[in-house]
């Protein structure tokens, strides 16, 4: 119940274990478009340019700052934790300029304030955080995309942590870029990155007036393989992994076999019915309100006068394994707990449980049962 590698399908795990195709094979060819096809469909962006290819998410940033940005460029980072910064770090290797407004500590950055930001300047591009996986907070895309069509800035979207948990509406809500990684909500082995650009995000690249200094990610070399495979047709730039590929689409089938509202809907009762009980065992949650919180993952404080050193061992005992907080200032404070992908009502009951039992043995009075039954209420 980590966020991020999650727990896999079956029937996605077995892709990996079957003999590794040639990347030209016609079968491989069709199952890479298919795949194309279906993340601009879960990315809601039929306009838009896939792109799949091996790395981590970090590649997917990368390649978005460095085929977007120019020395000088002028960027805005809104950020709500530590992916928000190492988006700062990337666009900053690039020659861009970068501003980051920092939200506090569990909290968007208020719309306002990103207006009177974007208008202060003449930004080329503004990034942000779907999902922080270090602080469990959800931004408003809808009104950043909103916000960046009106002011002509390319918007990119982490959705590392978000797509295939969170609603996203690419083309509707005018975002550029929605970048992902495989092994989160989108339920795929670690290996991934995974892109989703706009036709405007296209244009930009091709108004370029210096090269790519980035070799590997140059999107020069990998449209055309990207269109390429759309086209069915043999092509090479860097071997694609393509066992994961093979995983890929068969989890983007699951997913939209799913039905992505059910899956979203799904997601959201989850987030809420982890809130009510982490709330109802009296803990506090990093998150500042509903509203900003996120379904795909729950970062808790750790009650006062519990052993932190040894108290997610003890979760750990009793079957599950959780993550511990990331923000470098309060990595002690709080934990996190991961409900995205494939998470159903048993995979909550047993984390809230073993998070109950694991707060009576460190001595944490609370009544028993009181987490699982909003469990059973809200899911
Ligand atoms: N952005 C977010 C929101 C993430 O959660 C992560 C990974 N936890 C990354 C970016 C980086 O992805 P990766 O670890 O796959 O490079």
């Amino acid at each position: 119940m980590i966020p991020g590698p999650i727990e896999f399908e079956s029937e996605v795990m077995q892709c990996m274990a079957v003999p590794t195709p040639s990347h030209v094979d016609p079968d491989f060819i069709d199952l890479f478009a298919n795949s194309l096809k279906l993340m601009k469909e879960v990315c809601k962006c039929p306009s838009g340019q896939a792109f799949i290819v091996a790395g981590t998410g970090t590649l997917a940033m990368d390649m978005a700052a460095a085929n977007l940005i120019e020395t000088g460029d002028k960027a805005l980072v809104i950020s709500t934790g530590y992916f928000g910064l190492r988006f700062a770090e990337i666009l900053k290797r690039y020659g861009a300029e970068v501003d980051v407004l920092e939200a506090e500590v569990g909290d968007i950055v208020p719309m306002e304030l990103i207006e009177q930001q974007l208008q202060s300047k003449s930004y080329k591009l503004l990034t942000f955080t779907h999902v922080d996986t270090s602080t469990a907070v959800l931004n408003d895309a809808k009104s950043i995309g909103d916000l960046g069509r009106k002011h002509k800035v390319l918007t990119v979207l982490d959705g590392v942590c978000s797509v295939a948990g969170e609603e996203i509406k690419q083309e509707e809500w005018g975002i550029d870029v929605v970048l992902t990684a495989s092994q989160k909500a989108i339920g795929v082995p670690p290996g991934l990155a995974l892109l989703v650009i706009s036709q405007n995000a296209i244009q930009a690249f091709e108004k370029r007036t210096s090269p790519v200094t980035n070799y590997y990610g140059d999107w020069s070399n990998w449209l055309p393989i990207m269109k390429a495979y759309e086209n069915r047709q043999a092509s090479y730039f860097g071997t694609p992994a393509v066992n994961l590929v093979m995983a890929l689409e068969k989890s983007l089938q699951l997913i939209v076999k799913e039905g992505l509202d059910n899956r979203f809907d799904r997601h959201l009762r989850a987030g809420k019915a982890m809130r009510a009980a982490i709330s109802a065992l009296g803990l506090e949650l990093l998150s500042k309100n509903e509203q900003v919180s996120a379904n795909t993952l729950s970062a808790p404080k750790y009650p006062s006068q519990i052993d932190t050193t040894t108290f997610l061992k003890a979760v750990n005992q009793e079957g599950i394994i959780l993550a511990g907080g990331l923000l470098p200032e309060l990595k002690n404070d709080y934990f996190r707990i991961g409900h995205m992908g494939s998470i159903n009502r048993s995979d909550l009951l047993a984390t809230i449980g073993a998070l109950e039992t694991a707060l009576k043995k460190h001595g944490y009075l609370h009544e028993l049962g009181s987490g699982t039954t909003q469990i059973l209420k809200h899911f």
